[in-house]
């Protein structure tokens, strides 16, 4: 294994495939998919035990998006492939680089698509990245060359020779896709764009590991340091691809205050009425005020909650509960974050600590289990105390935090988070109702509070993510008081949405809502049975070529195009001789009845000579008849000769003509892919000639 090495500019034509693992995903395999870690991140790890209702949408592996836009390459990607397309890719295409982005669970879907890859095309450089990439001892367990360590654009532009401080082009990329609600697939717009302007976060939370991987606490790297480049690339992704909102993948993305606010200055100056789902620590939202949270568009808040009185000093001195209801009075959706298994928690405890996180009654709520990833601050710390456990007692594709403590904990016996983290998403749905319910009654609050708001740009904004209200997102609210006709405390809470929805959209909207719930009821029942049936969701593949690629893709085209000459002068000779055989029957042919013509007619000719009687004089006569009749004949017989000489003649020209004709666009055609074969093979050797000096280079003391 070799570590990073700089190299000399390689050029846009250097070929690179960039690749997530394989699926499918939601199943228990060998390779280490899991049913209960679906390729779907709210389904995975929010929506998780809310049937029906679970909101299921896939997202891109955005890293890889990014690589591909800021580096000078012909790339191609590839995401989600089963692991047979991702071995007909390989197999049937040449590739010189192939970059493989992983989470620590798919660590043995990585090694066999190694594997493939040194199958197939063993010339190849395998970079792993992604949080994979944290292991300790990675390099002992694939066979990759390369490990990219956090950041992956610049380690590309330097493994490639290019320009690491160059600037960051952002993609534009759509925030989901394959978006299923109640048992429907939903056709989007591909309104909601993805921003991503900076990876890691500073905070520096112990269980982190996307902190941990971008360089831990005091450290993140930065995109777009100033509200000004964050507003440019808006308005581009917003040109490119037709977005009006934005999903902020950046564990802090209000952190920056300078920033924000610069960016609220510039889209209130250019009237931009964007909005953004955002992640955010409680201490930097409390920091705000909701009014400048409002007017900057923030819709929805990703919240760590973690526990009350936790040792995060990001929760320090806040009333998360009275955070969580105060952004919900303005609008802004809530999905807290909660995890299971703290130091703190006991069996004894674990209930009033489930309670506690239900009790916020978020839009949405995700609960983890508090787990020790390789590169966190909490591995090290609990592999010093030697507490983690073996492979062997806990597999790695388990540990996706869902399922098992990879690590002894203190109070809780081992296993028994299983079941606590279950019952804290059961509590959650029990106690608050399907998430889409809760999403639409803060919806519902945004746009009574914010339908006349003075700033035109937050009225715009509402009234345009208010659209569904009346009828599809009122549809949905009364497909679920069917479904809960008997239970009664979430029935009380779904009539209070409905009630103020009717009374908001009057009695046009209600008859129509009836008619979409009605509906809807029994796509939701379809929907339930189909999961109870072992139903799972898996994600379309995804093949994309950049530009480059795809240029290259016409050259190999243009190579297989070649036509090769008709070197099959056999033929042409076969048909010459059949030809001439021909003539030469045909000539022995008339030259035989000829013949026989000629003897004949001597045969009677001597015969009618030697018949004559009577006077000397008849004789004399009739024999002189008798000749010239004979002479006729013989004219006859060489004028026929002659026309047989003069057609054998013209066929022989012919055969000639054609001959040389065939020969000459043989000769045209032998002198063309003359050209084409030079042509590539040139180009052939130089680039073995490049990959020649690249060894070299990698390998110097060798040479
Ligand atoms: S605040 Fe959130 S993103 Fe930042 S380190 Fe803590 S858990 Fe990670």
């Amino acid at each position: 294994m070799k570590q990073t090495v700089k190299q000399k500019n390689r050029g846009e034509n250097t070929k690179i495939l960039l690749t997530g693992v394989f699926g499918p995903f939601a199943q228990d395999d060998d390779y280490g998919s899991r049913k209960d870690n679906p390729m779907e991140l709210f389904h995975n790890q929010v929506t998780r035990v809310q049937g029906p209702f679970s909101l299921r949408v896939f997202h891109r592996t955005f890293g890889l998006s990014m690589i591909e836009a800021n580096i000078e390459a012909a790339c191609t990607l590839l995401e989600f492939p089963t692991l047979e397309r991702f071995i007909a890719e390989i197999k049937n295409n040449s590739y010189e680089l192939i970059g493989i982005s992983s989470i620590v669970v798919n660590i043995k879907k990585v090694k066999k698509m190694c594997r493939e890859i040194r199958r197939y095309l063993p010339q190849v450089k395998i970079i792993v990245g992604g949080h994979i990439a944290s292991m300790n001892n990675l390099d002992e367990r694939i066979d990759a060359d390369y490990i990219c360590k956090g950041e992956g654009i610049r380690w590309f532009r330097k493994f490639l020779g290019q320009d690491e401080n160059a600037p960051i082009k952002h993609p534009a990329m759509s925030a989901g896709f394959g978006l299923r609600v109640l048992g429907l697939n939903v056709l989007q717009k591909e309104k909601t764009g993805v921003l991503i302007p900076s990876v890691g976060c500073p905070v520096g939370c112990n269980f982190c590991s996307t902190s941990a991987l971008f360089g831990g606490k005091g450290n993140s790297v930065v995109f777009y340091k100033s509200g000004d480049e964050i507003f440019n690339i808006l308005c581009e992704l917003e040109k490119k691809g037709n977005f009006n909102s934005f999903f902020v993948y950046d564990e802090n993305f209000l952190l920056y205050k300078k920033r924000a606010l610069r960016l609220l200055k510039l889209m209130q100056k250019h009237n931009k009425s964007w909005s953004f789902y955002i992640f955010s620590s409680a201490d930097v939202i409390a920091s705000y005020t909701m009014e400048e949270l409002v007017q900057l568009g923030i819709t929805w808040l990703w919240l760590g909650l973690e526990e009350n009185n936790s040792r995060y000093s990001k929760l320090n001195g806040i009333d998360t509960k009275e955070l969580v209801t105060k952004l919900q009075s303005y609008g802004m959706n809530v999905l807290g974050s909660s995890i299971i298994g703290l130091e703190s928690h006991t069996p004894k405890n674990i209930d009033k600590v489930i309670d506690y996180a239900v009790s916020h009654n978020t839009d949405f709520h995700q609960f983890m289990l508090y787990t020790p990833l390789p590169g966190t601050p909490l591995y090290l710390e609990h592999k010093e105390k030697n507490t983690l456990l073996a492979e062997t007692d806990v597999p790695i594709p388990e540990i996706h935090g869902q399922s098992r403590f990879n690590f002894q904990h203190l109070h809780i016996p081992s296993g028994q988070e299983t079941s606590y983290i279950l019952s804290a998403f059961e509590k959650d749905f029990k106690i608050n109702g399907p998430s889409l319910a809760r999403l639409i009654r803060t919806m519902l609050k945004s746009w009574k509070k914010y339908k006349n708001h003075p700033d035109k740009r937050v009225a715009k904004r509402v009234k345009e993510q208010s659209k569904p209200l009346p009828i599809i997102y009122a549809g949905g609210i009364a497909s679920m008081i069917r479904y809960y006709r008997t239970n009664k405390p979430i029935l009380g809470q779904l009539k209070l949405i409905w009630n103020d929805l009717c009374s908001e959209f009057g009695l046009i909207s209600r008859i129509l809502a009836s008619l979409v719930g009605l509906f809807a009821f029994r796509i939701i029942c379809k929907e339930e049975k189909r999961l109870a049936e072992g139903w799972t969701y898996e994600p379309a593949v995804i093949y994309e070529k950049n530009k480059r690629a795809r240029k290259l893709e016409k050259k190999k085209l243009f190579i297989s195009r070649i036509k090769l000459p008709v070197y099959d002068y056999k033929q042409v000779l076969d048909k010459c001789r059949e030809h001439m055989e021909t003539l030469c029957h045909n000539v022995e042919e008339s030259y035989k009845t000829s013949k026989d013509k000629l003897d004949s007619l001597l045969k009677k000719h001597h015969k009618d000579l030697q018949s004559l009687v009577g006077s000397s004089q008849y004789r004399a006569e009739m024999k002189k008849q008798i000749v010239n009749n004979t002479l006729l004949q013989i004219k006859k017989i060489r004028q026929n000769m002659k026309v047989t000489i003069s057609t054998i003649q013209k066929n022989i020209q012919n055969t000639c003509d054609s001959m040389s004709k065939r020969y000459l666009y043989s000769q045209k055609q032998i002198k063309q892919t003359g050209k084409h074969i030079y042509r590539n093979m040139k180009y052939i050797m130089f680039q073995l000639q490049k990959e020649c000096r690249t060894i070299k280079r990698t390998f110097p003391q060798t040479f």
